[in-house]
């Protein structure tokens, strides 16, 4: 792991070494299509990363590359994880960073999901 997916996928980025068990995370929920885990630097009470175990860059590339069933499986493991989470009663937010406009800072698509508090609002005021 991870398998299949992009031609220019980095192996040696962060989530790849989560994804072999090269390097810890606390694990919230797994399963055949995507694991979530906990931030390392969370940004609200709760904040989960949710990635798919297929080797791919970002949602675009997810989006363009993976077959149906991988994106079926992804998002519903996210709205697994979610519910998991306990969040679905005072609810959440999901977001994902693509590419450097975005500050896309790990090359293996990820969703964050933000929940825990009121999050204000949806982007940065400037
Ligand atoms: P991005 O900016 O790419 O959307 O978000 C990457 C996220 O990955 C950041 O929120 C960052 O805190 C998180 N992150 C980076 N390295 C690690 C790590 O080794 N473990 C965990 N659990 N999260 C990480």
């Amino acid at each position: 792991m991870p398998t299949g997916g992009s031609d220019h996928y980095d192996d040696q980025n962060v989530f790849a070494r989560i994804l072999r068990g090269e390097i810890p995370c606390k694990k919230v929920y797994e399963d055949e299509f995507a694991l979530a885990f906990h931030d390392i630097n969370p940004q609200a009470p709760v904040h989960v990363l949710v990635i798919p175990k297929g080797r791919y860059i970002s949602f675009a590339d997810f989006t363009q590359q993976a077959s149906e069933k991988e994106i079926a499986g992804f998002f519903r493991a996210a709205g697994a994880a979610a519910k998991a989470l306990g969040l679905e009663p005072d609810g959440y937010r999901i977001l994902s960073n693509v590419g450097h406009h975005a500050h896309q800072e790990v090359p293996h698509f990820h969703l964050h999901i933000f929940g825990g508090r009121p999050l204000g609002p949806m982007l940065a005021r400037r």
